[in-house]
């Protein structure tokens, strides 16, 4: 029978965290081997449960969820997303600013497809979130990563950043604090993007779905309080600080100058209508989440347990010769740097391949997050901290006798 082949929109789309290694751990799993999955931010597995009062919430509200509901989601959970905001400094009054998806990740297609001719470029951060560069690919545009500076706490690297702008820019993405990196931007830096923005007419995409996971007392600044004069896109939603990953909720909301928006305004309508609507039971889990007492407090303050496995995973990777870590200073995740001088890795994903195989630890390789050169891993900080004590302890042994494969 004639092939069946897979449409050439997907020839520039790169996502690798869940990708061919993962396939592998599968296979090992079904051989009845136990792996040690530190390649996704998903909290639940790792035995993090939602608030208690969310659930009950939308259990309550199950049976009036049992239709579409307005395309742009419950009107009282958008209103709840407004409060939420001008608490943050935001001048946003109407709900219908807001739109609501199956998590961030739908929001960000919809916002890019909307957007995207063939050919433009969005400005997207490297290390990324690799759903904004595949996203952009499949909506015809093109990503051109701006580099974050690991020397610089992992700030953007405005030299590269100005560098990369052309005539066919419309946007850059900002997110904050960084996954994989960490990072939590100054208001000067914000402000720096803003003002770069604003000159060009560019829209800022504003990923701040870990804004409530910070350590040390680090502050995050909502980007479009700070930027009044850029049009912004600012995402969100329920599935790290609450824990809900499998709800699927996310927020998006619109600020700043939007006169000249009006076409890319109405552009994005007709796709959230043309999807329908968001899961509604999970719409109802929002006004609970965002007014109530915000227990990720817990988590993240001395003493909580995320605080514990990010300092767990910072001290393990300490331990071993040759690999260096900027400490995060938000989001679930560590970045270390494996020296090239002593670990000469010319194939990441091969690296990484070698390791599950042999430690049964999941890691992802850093190219899977478009990082330029082969000698980055990121690690989830999700598990208790003695299972990153082990799992990065097995790092620690495999490199003690890594030797690089000669194919
Ligand atoms: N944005 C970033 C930076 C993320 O790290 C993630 C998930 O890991 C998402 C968006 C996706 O969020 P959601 O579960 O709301 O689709």
């Amino acid at each position: 029978m004639q092939e069946i082949h897979q449409s050439r929109k997907l020839a520039d789309v790169l996502y690798d965290i869940r990708g061919p290694v993962l396939e592998e751990a599968r296979r090992l799993e079904e051989q009845g081997q136990r792996i040690m999955k530190l390649n996704i931010g998903n909290p639940h597995p790792f035995g993090f449960e939602a608030p208690a009062e969310i659930l009950v919430d939308v259990v309550r509200n199950l049976q009036e969820s049992q239709g579409y509901s307005d395309s742009k989601g419950l009107r009282s959970a958008r209103t709840a997303v407004v409060q939420h905001y001008q608490e943050r400094g935001i001048d946003i009054t109407n709900p219908d600013d807001v739109w609501l998806g199956n998590g961030v990740s739908e929001l960000i297609q919809l916002a890019l497809n909307a957007l995207l001719d063939s050919g433009d470029e969005v400005l997207i951060p490297a290390p990324d979130y690799p759903l904004w560069s595949a996203s952009t690919s499949l909506a015809g545009g093109a990503p051109v990563h701006y580099l974050c500076d690991e020397d610089d706490d992992w700030n953007p690297s405005f030299a590269d950043l100005e560098a990369k702008l052309t005539p066919r820019t419309r946007a850059i993405v900002v997110i904050n604090p960084n996954n994989p990196t960490g990072a939590v931007y100054s208001r000067e830096v914000l402000r720096r993007i803003a003002e770069i923005a604003a000159e060009r007419n560019l829209i800022v995409f504003a990923d701040e779905i870990y804004d409530k996971i910070l350590y040390d007392g680090a502050v995050h600044h909502t980007f479009a309080a700070l930027a009044p004069d850029v049009l912004t896109l600012t995402f969100s939603g329920l599935s790290k600080a609450y824990r809900l990953a499998g709800f699927r909720s996310g927020w998006m909301v619109v600020t700043g100058p939007r006169e000249h928006a009006t076409s890319y305004l109405e552009g994005i309508e007709m796709l959230t209508n043309m999807r329908l609507c968001a899961n509604v039971p999970a719409q109802h889990a929002i006004q609970t989440a965002l007014g109530g007492r915000q227990s990720i407090r817990d988590l993240i303050l001395p003493g909580g347990r995320l605080l514990a496995q990010r300092d767990a995973a910072l001290e393990a990777l300490a331990k071993i010769p040759g690999v260096s870590c900027v400490k995060p200073k938000g989001a679930l995740y560590v970045f270390p740097k494996l020296d090239p001088q002593m670990y000469p890795i010319a194939d990441d994903r091969r690296f990484v391949l070698d390791f599950l195989r042999a430690e049964h630890v999941l890691v992802v390789q850093g190219t899977g997050f478009s990082w330029p050169s082969t000698d980055h891993l990121r690690i989830v900080t999700l598990p208790w901290a003695k299972d990153l004590t082990e799992a990065i302890g097995r790092l620690g042994n495999f490199l003690s006798t890594y030797v690089p494969p000669k194919d």
